[in-house]
């Protein structure tokens, strides 16, 4: 007897091990097919018209990372004895035609909180039950799905603090449950021994080419340059590597494992002293378990060689950034207006300047401030910038050039490899201080930044090379004599100033 078709629609979980929709669909059946839908209404998105640079919604680098990431997929589903169906078109439309083509039963995917998504899955299932199929879909892109916790009152959190204390209670009782399969953490392997699909069914579907080599899917052109600089690799396997280098240690008794530092490590931008793991997580090239359970892996490793309380300390700090990414997801599903605007009422009425010439300048790494041009250089050139760097820039935006926090969370979703709502639009509301973060503001001093975490102005000289010869103390304070500029651009600001300006534009939107 045949046994039934099921279909498998990726879309942020481009892996096939721990990946646990697929997983439910192999174990019910090994007639399994995959499928990824190009979308357009996504791809070739624009941030709102109001926000000066024509901005697109999906940044280059984000399109290099998805391609080679289904490039490898495609492949993994072949070694797997299956296949991959690449599509261009509205998944409402092209996801019952799919299913009825190769008589699939049921069509899995795996929960997403983003407004539009869930808007998407919605259409995406009723269209498939209107034709008799059913649909599966669970949770996979989290340890602690967004239900499963709330406050004492019966709330979502809306406070980290509280959350992390929560989160990680609740990560212990799902640690004892085992596998992936039985609700726990450990990951799963991939499916093998699948049944591929009669390619005669597909005659009538616009699948795209699976095209060979380098050359790009149709449909999903890009123009990033930024590849061999970016520190995101695409793929699960490259993800898997990553992961091991960083908490384990280069093979070969290389480099010490970051993690171990990384309480101090993720804090220097001029230093390789974070995962870099933030586009394999929102690709979902690379599981939540699969992170979490190297960051155990390290604990045991540690605890067995006696145990450094500031190893275990930097893998809790690790931690509890896996915690704030788990934080902004399930802070976006509860509270969906986040992404339309700033969560405090007040700051709807903010006086912004917004001035275009400053966001350009502020854009192109043009501002005459070196730890803030670097940056933003960085950012347009690997299409990633540290985290550190990130609050820095998003203060300067905010703070020194009064301009509208929207503006810098879409020219960060137009650049970033990582772009992600949930997490962008976190770190921009957490540095506008307009967030759900209890600080009333927050404003970063740049000079005093640059000179706490690049003391030796690495990280600015790699950045901005045109600057080698200027002083240390120069590069970090930014006042380089105007004969040392060499075409480096004076300040656009003087922080002080704008400092005392924006206090005091705050202060007539303060309760
Ligand atoms: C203004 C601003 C915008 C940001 N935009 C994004 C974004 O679009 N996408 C994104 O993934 N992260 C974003 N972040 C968070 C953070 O900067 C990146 O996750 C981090 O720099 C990625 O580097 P890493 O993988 O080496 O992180 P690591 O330090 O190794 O951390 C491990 C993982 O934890 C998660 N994480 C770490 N810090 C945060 C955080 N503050 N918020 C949410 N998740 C976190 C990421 O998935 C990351 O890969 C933003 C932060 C700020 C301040």
């Amino acid at each position: 007897m045949t046994p039934p078709r099921w279909l498998f629609w990726h879309r942020r979980d481009l892996r096939l091990a721990d990946n646990l929709g697929l997983a439910a669909a192999a174990r019910a059946t090994a007639a399994v097919t995959g499928v990824f839908v190009l979308d357009p209404t996504i791809l070739d998105a624009q941030a709102p018209a109001t926000i000066p640079g024509a901005l697109p919604a999906v940044a280059p680098a984000r399109l290099w990372f998805l391609q080679e990431s289904l490039r490898e997929l495609a492949e993994s589903w072949r070694a797997a004895g299956s296949r991959l169906l690449i599509l261009r078109g509205d998944p409402e439309q092209l996801l019952p035609r799919v299913a009825a083509a190769l008589g699939a039963e049921v069509v899995a995917w795996n929960r997403d909180v983003e407004p539009f998504a869930r808007e998407r899955d919605r259409r995406v299932a009723r269209a498939l039950q209107a034709d008799g199929r059913k649909v599966l879909a669970g949770w996979d892109q989290l340890l602690v799905e967004p239900e499963a916790l709330a406050t004492g009152a019966g709330d979502p959190y809306r406070v980290y603090g509280p959350y992390w204390r929560s989160w990680r209670r609740r990560v212990e009782q799902l640690e004892a449950l085992g596998s992936a399969a039985s609700g726990g953490l450990d990951p799963l392997p991939a499916p093998r021994s699948l049944i591929d699909c009669d390619p005669t069914a597909l005659a009538d579907l616009p699948v795209l080419g699976q095209a060979p080599g380098k050359a790009p899917f149709r449909g999903l052109q890009h123009d990033f340059s930024g590849s061999d600089l970016c520190p995101c690799r695409p793929g699960e396997a490259a993800a898997q590597q990553q992961l091991a280098a960083f908490c384990t240690g280069l093979e070969g008794g290389g480099r010490r494992a970051p993690l171990l530092t990384y309480d101090e490590g993720r804090n220097l931008p001029g230093e390789a002293g974070t995962s870099a793991l933030s586009a394999a997580l929102k690709f979902g090239t690379l599981s939540p378990r699969q992170a979490w359970t190297g960051s155990q892996q390290a604990r045991q490793t540690v605890a067995a060689l006696g145990g450094a309380e500031e190893a275990l300390a930097s893998i809790q700090v690790w931690e509890q950034e896996l915690a704030w990414r788990e934080f902004y997801q399930q802070a976006l599903f509860h509270f969906p207006e986040l992404a339309e605007g700033p969560y405090r009422p007040q700051w709807r009425a903010f006086p912004w300047e917004n001035s275009p010439e400053r966001f350009a300048a502020w854009r192109e790494g043009l501002t005459g401030m070196p730890i803030i041009d670097a940056a933003m250089r960085q950012l347009n050139e690997s299409g990633w910038m540290h985290n550190r760097c990130r609050m820095v820039v998003a203060s300067f935006l905010v703070k020194d050039l009064i301009c509208d926090w929207r503006w810098g969370e879409a020219a960060f979703m137009a650049r970033l490899v990582d772009g992600d709502l949930a997490a962008n639009n976190g770190g921009w509301q957490w540095s506008a201080s307009s967030g759900m973060d209890p600080k009333p503001l927050r404003i970063f001093n740049p000079a005093t930044q640059a000179a706490k975490f690049d003391p030796e102005a690495r990280y600015i000289r790699h950045w901005l090379p045109e600057l080698k010869h200027v002083s240390t103390r120069d590069l970090l304070s930014g006042e380089i004599a105007p004969l040392e500029r060499r075409g480096y651009p004076a300040p656009l600001v003087n922080h002080k100033l704008q400092q005392a300006r924006f206090k005091a534009l705050y202060a007539t939107i303060k309760a």
